[in-house]
């Protein structure tokens, strides 16, 4: 297994050192190698994503990403800003499927927007497509309207596209994630379920999209797919959002509605990601940014990291075992009581980010979870 480890900017290389001693705790047999991206590779290198980094994250079986971005380089030209590091790996490696689980963890309900009643028990996977869509579709542009409402005037345009192959490998995605968490007890009692976010109601794109899905469906018998209209799906998921298991949407939706889910959960800092190709390489990060505001004050939380080390496991190095025994570590230091202050409520123990660390892979070994108070 090649890990290539990319800790980027701002608080990255703090969290992303935390995985990594989580990772070694776990004592498999890994090669991993580090490399500069983001706003550090522009200032080393002078590009976000020099050619060294690309080609290590080419090589890799997986890529453990931290966060990229510092307010001290917007001014750059786009192409240079480090943000065009994580578009760039996209592109690069062809990671056109992001997953985002969003898990409402039993010692954090509190946290959540919503009322405990509806979201203890919490467990979502949003699948978004991320190579397709208005994001990408050609022609786009602004120029001189020569019809529509207002000709002769200013306008800007962009087209929303899929092909049906983008759709269909999308959609294969869902099913066997839906499966793979039915198989590994999902939702009680329950067979996996796929619901299908598009507007086919006036979109012709989503009317393919839509086709396409059930099309693909046919060869998942065992698990259930149901169609919701977008509208409807940003509704559901705050009135009933334990009614959803995997949630799989084009790239606009599912920009928009995996945040939504992700606040659902209460906490930016606790939510890990995958991007995945067709052959389940990936590249794993937290959902979080680099989060200038903090930066080296060593109270970042890690767990989206250590979490996101636990998907990278699981989806790219056929390790379910050892993403088993992450998670239950995070579990169990939630349960002893300890949080990082973007989690921290009375009655808990205030930790930094090391110290959190420290607690999960004290619960990795079987060590006790030491209890140190900030
Ligand atoms: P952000 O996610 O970095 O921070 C938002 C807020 O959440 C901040 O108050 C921050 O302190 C807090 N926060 C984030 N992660 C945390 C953690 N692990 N523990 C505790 N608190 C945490 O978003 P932003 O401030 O809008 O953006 C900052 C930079 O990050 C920008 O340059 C942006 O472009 C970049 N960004 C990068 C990515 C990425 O690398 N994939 C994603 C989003 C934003």
């Amino acid at each position: 297994m090649k890990i290539a480890i990319l800790p980027g900017d701002g608080i990255g290389p703090e969290i992303v050192h935390e995985a990594v001693r989580v990772l070694h705790a776990l004592e498999l047999a890994f090669e991993s190698e580090t490399a500069l991206v983001g706003g550090a590779a522009y200032e080393a290198q002078g590009h976000p994503l020099p050619g060294a980094t690309l080609a290590l994250a080419q090589a890799a079986d997986a890529i453990l990403f931290g966060a990229v971005g510092d307010w001290k380089h917007d001014q750059l030209e786009r192409a240079l800003r480090p943000e065009q590091a994580i578009l760039g790996l996209r592109k690069h490696l062809g990671l056109f499927a992001n997953l985002r689980p969003a898990l409402c963890h039993a010692p954090l309900v509190q946290a959540s927007s919503l009322k405990p009643e509806l979201v203890t028990g919490l467990d979502i996977l949003i699948i978004r497509e991320l190579t397709g869509d208005i994001y990408f579709g050609q022609p786009r542009g602004r120029r001189t309207a020569v019809d529509g409402h207002f000709p002769g005037t200013e306008e800007a345009f962009d087209t929303m596209r899929y092909s049906r192959p983008e759709i269909e490998r999308i959609a294969h995605v869902a099913f066997q994630a839906a499966r793979k968490r039915a198989a590994a007890g999902g939702r009680a009692g329950a067979r996996g379920k796929v619901t299908s976010v598009d507007k086919a109601n006036v979109l012709e794109t989503f009317q393919l999209w839509r086709d396409v899905l059930v099309e693909v469906h046919a060869q998942y018998p065992d698990v259930e797919l149901e169609h919701m209209y977008v509208d409807n799906a940003a509704m559901q998921l705050v009135r009933a959002p334990r009614k959803f298991d995997v949630v799989v949407t084009g790239n606009l939706f599912g920009d928009i509605l995996s945040d939504e889910a992700a606040m659902l959960t209460g906490s930016i800092g606790m939510l890990p990601s995958a991007s995945l190709d067709g052959n389940s390489k990936g590249l794993y990060e937290p959902i979080h940014g680099s989060a200038p505001d903090i930066a080296g004050k060593g109270v970042a939380n890690p767990l989206a990291t250590i979490l996101s080390a636990a998907m990278m496991l699981r989806y790219s190095l056929d390790q379910a075992d050892a993403a088993d025994r992450i998670e239950s570590a995070v579990q169990a230091v939630l349960a002893a009581g300890l949080r990082t202050p973007d989690i921290w409520s009375e009655g808990t123990n205030k930790v930094g980010t090391r110290e959190m660390g420290d607690a999960v892979v004290a619960a990795i070994t079987g060590k006790t979870i030491p209890s140190t108070r900030r």
